[in-house]
């Protein structure tokens, strides 16, 4: 997948990373996630939709 080095994909190195509005598909719960492995701060839930 993302085994590649020095290949230039939509990542921030400078704490810069864009927060997105996820929805946690198990408990429902709505929250802003940083990063690709956003989990549920509620349930700890990685079963999670980006929402807008
Ligand atoms: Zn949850």
């Amino acid at each position: 997948m993302m085994c590649s080095v020095g290949d230039p994909f939509d990542f921030n190195m400078e704490g810069k990373l864009p927060v997105k509005h996820y929805i946690c598909n198990d408990c429902g719960n709505k929250f802003k996630g940083i990063g690709k492995n956003v989990k549920c701060p509620s349930c700890q839930s990685s079963n999670v939709s980006e929402s807008n």
